[in-house]
């Protein structure tokens, strides 16, 4: 058969979802069926669940970011870019590829992933001083960049520039913040001992949450166990309190407290990808609203799930409910959107996405862990157990799995050598420049440069 009369599947993001979507695509469909194309600015898928443990120098930032490549069926056209913008009419889709240059992809079916992005506020300062934990160079930029405190507060002879370097603040008592955390102050804890000229007693981190409790998915009871763990560690949590302001040299939290610090992380939750927002449709929370068969109702071919959409949560029963955003619905979907393309491709009937959550694992470091799988509530090392093991086992492939192993074992027996890259380090971090959320077209912008190029809207 003629490349140009098969029909054209797009996947737009490497995520969970969307490599799921792709790999079951690829097993399914057979070559002279589709061609299909996948649109990623990174080679590789990552395993966000276990970034703290990057940023903490547990694991490699290799170690959890997966080839997109290494499949045996692979046969997928991969264009290294970002989607910027979808003309739903005219079934373009406008990709800025990694060296800048703009291009437009026709398609036939178009399936949107692309994830999510750091959720902020108009808190003054915020967007300029924070930094998120949201991608393999934030996670790498952070361990640098905390390492590089310890360094500079052992260098410096002022006494108030020692006690600003070495507190940091962390926003967010969901899983991200949390985990976030507390495997830093592990790192800062031990890294410490190699510093005989500071005072550990003056590292001190905080976490903080406008919530009155941290992850409330894990009950009541599970969530004071990781509190109490948090405490025991000296992290110092505080609830119902935001940041009023973030600076340079101190951050002032909404209670009236003013920390002189020089690290702020902001994991106050996420919002879809602002590519959702190019396409001109119905959104909930931001989020594409699809239905169970994570169709977009009024366009055919049009898929979408993961993080950016909200496809409707029917396992949970209630009128509205949608699912979380997190891997485990992500991954599962981008399966159940493969099955419906290609069903939608040949004549039959679409499936809803039905799954029952599995429940939560925290991983708070060492043997630190707080794990609710289906309901069973765990602590301490059994909890541990299951929080490495479900992510080991979710891992795609064996080398991932092997590399992510050996590094466990190897933090565990040698520990870390707390080594500052010096990477990036005369950059300024902002949350914009990691997430290139300021790379996006308007729908009005999407649609001249459709039309610029000669592409007719039906
Ligand atoms: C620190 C942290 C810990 C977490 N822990 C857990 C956990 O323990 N359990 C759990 O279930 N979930 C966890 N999550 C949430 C989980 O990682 C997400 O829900 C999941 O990654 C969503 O999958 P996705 O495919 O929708 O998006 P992602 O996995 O984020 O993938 C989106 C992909 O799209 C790409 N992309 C973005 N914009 C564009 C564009 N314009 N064009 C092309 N490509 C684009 C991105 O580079 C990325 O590769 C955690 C998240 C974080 C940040």
């Amino acid at each position: 058969m003629n490349t140009v009369t098969r029909p054209r599947i797009l996947v737009v993001g490497a995520g969970f979802a969307g490599v799921d979507c792709v790999r079951r695509l690829e097993r399914k469909l057979a070559p002279d069926e589709a061609d299909v194309t996948l649109v990623t600015p990174f080679a590789y898928q990552l395993y966000l669940p276990l970034l703290p443990q990057v940023a903490s120098g547990v694991l490699t930032p290799q170690s959890i970011a997966l080839s997109l490549r290494r499949s045996r069926k692979y046969r997928t056209r991969i264009i290294p870019g970002g989607a910027i913008g979808v003309d739903l009419k005219a079934k373009v889709c406008v990709i800025r590829t990694i060296t800048d240059k703009i291009v437009n992809e026709r398609y036939d079916y178009i399936v949107l992933a692309p994830g999510s992005v750091t959720r902020t506020f108009d808190i003054p300062g915020l967007t300029e001083h924070a930094f998120g934990m949201k991608t393999l160079a934030e996670a790498a930029y952070i361990r640098d960049h905390v390492i590089s405190q310890l360094d500079l507060a052992d260098a410096s002879d002022n006494p108030a520039e020692r006690a600003a370097r070495l507190q940091f603040v962390v926003v967010g008592g969901g899983y991200a913040g949390t985990e976030t955390a507390a495997c830093l102050q592990r790192l800062t804890h031990a890294a410490v001992q190699r510093y005989p000229r500071l005072d550990p007693g003056l590292i001190k981190w905080h976490l903080i949450d406008i919530a009155p409790k941290l992850m409330p998915e894990l009950g009541d009871k599970l969530g004071r166990s990781a509190q109490e763990i948090l405490r025991r560690r000296g992290i110092e949590v505080s609830l119902g309190v935001s940041i009023a302001k973030a600076g340079p040299e101190e951050v002032t939290f909404t209670d009236g407290r003013v920390v002189p610090t020089h690290t702020l992380i902001w994991t106050a939750g996420v919002v879809a990808s602002p590519l959702i927002a190019t396409l001109g449709a119905e959104t909930v929370k931001g989020r594409l609203a699809v239905t169970a068969e994570m169709c977009l109702p009024g366009h055919d071919g049009v898929f979408a799930l993961g993080d950016s959409a909200a496809v409707p949560d029917l396992a949970k029963g209630q009128e509205g409910a949608v699912c979380p955003p997190t891997a485990q619905h992500a991954m599962r979907q981008g399966r159940k959107v493969a099955d419906n393309v290609i069903a939608t491709l040949r004549g039959e009937q679409m499936q809803p996405y039905v799954h029952k959550d599995l429940g939560l694992v925290v991983d708070l470091g060492g043997k630190d862990a707080v794990s609710k799988p289906l309901g069973i509530e765990l602590r301490g090392l059994p909890a541990q157990a299951v929080a490495r093991g479900y992510h080991w086992s979710a891992l795609r492939t064996n080398v991932a799995k092997t590399r992510v192993m050996t590094n466990w074992l190897l933090n565990a027996v040698a520990g870390d050598d707390f080594v500052r890259t010096g990477f990036q380090a005369r950059k300024p971090a902002r949350l914009k420049d990691f997430e290139f959320t300021d790379s996006y077209l308007t729908p009005d912008e999407v649609r001249a440069r459709v039309e610029g190029a000669g592409i007719d809207h039906p």
